[in-house]
């Protein structure tokens, strides 16, 4: 199985959740590569030191903070292809400053069809279905007409 790109994001009152998921299904995450934005990748570094299994995860990626470009770099790396798999635990009670950025990211995983878990119950279906354990590639739709659509006039 190809080592697939997880994208690890919590806003601030979900972070300890996503450490806690994290350390939970470490085994199943182990063999991936983990690419975080900067504090929820601390949060989720700790959390695995505490619990003994810093060992254990040890391809982890730290982009920015979120607020400060990181969700960005997460967009432009879907648009390069570069990511199978997103795990983004939203608080779905506090307005956050970088709102525009979090759409923005929502939006390219649409655009390109990555699996996008939003919850610790969506994150579980992901991360135990077969599928996560194949080298499923999701279908993209083809935008050739829209980046044509100038010069087909
Ligand atoms: P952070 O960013 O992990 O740097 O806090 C999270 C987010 O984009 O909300």
């Amino acid at each position: 199985m190809k080592t697939k790109t997880i994208v690890l994001v919590a806003h601030d009152n979900m972070k300890s959740d996503l450490g806690n998921w994290v350390a939970i299904h470490h085994k199943a995450l182990a063999p991936h590569h983990l690419l975080c934005t900067g504090t929820t990748g601390k949060v989720v570094s700790n959390t695995l030191s505490e619990r003994g299994l810093s060992e254990e995860l040890q391809n982890i990626t730290f982009l920015k903070s979120g607020p400060l470009g990181g969700d960005q770099q997460i967009g432009a790396k879907i648009a390069e292809g570069e990511v199978d798999v997103i795990i983004f635990f939203c608080d779905p009670m506090t307005a956050q400053p970088h709102d525009v950025d979090v759409k923005a990211l929502m939006r390219i995983a649409s655009v390109y069809n990555i699996p996008l878990a939003l919850n610790i119950a969506t994150a579980d279906y992901v991360i135990t279905s077969e599928l996560f354990n194949s080298n499923y590639i999701p279908i993209k739709k083809d935008y050739n007409e829209y980046v044509n659509r100038i010069t087909n006039r």
